[in-house]
């Protein structure tokens, strides 16, 4: 390995940032590619209340610049940007990034994963216009109003609760009558005064003009169809890993997700030599900020291990 190895970490979120810490801090030459979302999932979250360190909690947005601080003191470059396409080009890779291509010696995919959309016929007609993805983002423009907030996990229950801050009235609409979100979750959900449970719904259209103002709501036992006013509506119905970019370059695993060469609990290495995987874009199963965090650094470790085993 030598100071001369350029290293691509993609993504931007905490393996990203994790992983870029580790590298420029063993004096590699690092270059973090944001993504359209710098700080990945984390930037679009309100507190977390379980990373470690944080006995107060932390807001996700602080969280990620925190960690991109860390790594750009040790010397790490973030670029603005997403990766077109990644391709080997003799001993080295080719990131395509603002059509032109930039040559690294190893790249550590760090994409995440991003919202899942609700799978209804002009549903990205109404991104923006009262349909949303994010809480943390858009909640704020909510203040005294009525919104629905979709889904039965964890996320759901975080913004439906978060979004109680501004609205006056949130409806919690899930398809089946059993959560899946952890219990403690649920319990400041079924206790907060402001958010009104409606179990076996689902959407099946989203009405307005200009903006939502109502959905078409259908019950999954009865099939039998209703209507809900609403001023907003914020899907949280779990995510799809960012993979599209490596398509005919790394293999894409089961449900989308990247694997490793070998048992993930011993290497982070793809079917590629020199490509590295770590968080969400990987992980079906953990999906937690501390989690990717670990992974970045495990990846990290791997990559410098392999650049002094092809030196
Ligand atoms: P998730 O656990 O996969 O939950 C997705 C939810 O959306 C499920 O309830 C699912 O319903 C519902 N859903 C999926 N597709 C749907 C559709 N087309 N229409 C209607 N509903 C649909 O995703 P998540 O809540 O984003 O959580 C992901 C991971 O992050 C989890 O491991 C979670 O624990 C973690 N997380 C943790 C925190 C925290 O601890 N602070 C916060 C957020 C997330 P079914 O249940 O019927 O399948």
């Amino acid at each position: 390995m030598s100071i001369k190895n350029k290293v691509a970490v993609i993504g931007s979120g905490p393996a990203g940032f994790t992983a870029a810490i580790y590298l420029s801090r063993a004096s590699l030459d690092v270059t973090v590619y944001t993504g359209m979302q710098i700080g990945g999932q984390p930037s679009t979250t309100s507190e977390v209340e379980n990373y470690p360190g944080f006995p107060e909690g932390v807001m996700g947005p602080d969280l990620v610049e925190k960690m991109q601080k860390q790594a750009e003191n040790f010397g790490a470059k973030v670029v603005m940007g997403t990766v077109a396409s990644v391709k080997k080009v003799d001993d080295k890779f080719a990131l395509n990034v603002n059509a032109e291509d930039v040559l690294y010696d190893a790249v550590i995919v760090a994409s995440g994963a991003s919202p899942r959309f609700l799978g209804l016929l002009d549903e990205e007609k109404w991104v923006g216009k009262g349909y949303h993805f994010c809480a943390t983002c858009d909640g704020f423009f909510y203040r005294n109003k009525t919104i629905a907030v979709i889904g039965g996990g964890d996320s759901a229950m975080e913004e439906a609760n978060f979004l109680t801050k501004f609205a006056d009235k949130v409806y919690l609409i899930h398809r089946r009558n059993e959560f899946r979100a952890s219990k403690i979750m649920i319990e400041r959900v079924k206790t907060n005064p402001k958010i009104e449970i409606l179990y076996n719904k689902q959407i099946s259209k989203i009405k307005g003009q200009e903006r939502v103002d109502e959905l078409e709501l259908t019950d999954t036992e009865t099939d039998e169809k209703s209507n809900l006013k609403i001023d907003g509506v914020f899907a949280a119905i779990g995510h799809k890993p960012n993979t599209e970019f490596l398509e005919g370059f790394l293999p894409i695993g089961k449900g989308g997700y990247l694997e490793t060469a070998g048992d993930k609990q011993k290497t982070t290495m793809t079917l590629v030599p020199g490509v590295f995987v770590a968080g969400d874009v990987a992980d079906p199963i953990y999906r937690q900020s501390i989690v990717a965090a670990g992974e970045g650094a495990k990846a990290a470790m791997d990559c410098e291990r392999w650049l002094e085993s092809v030196e």
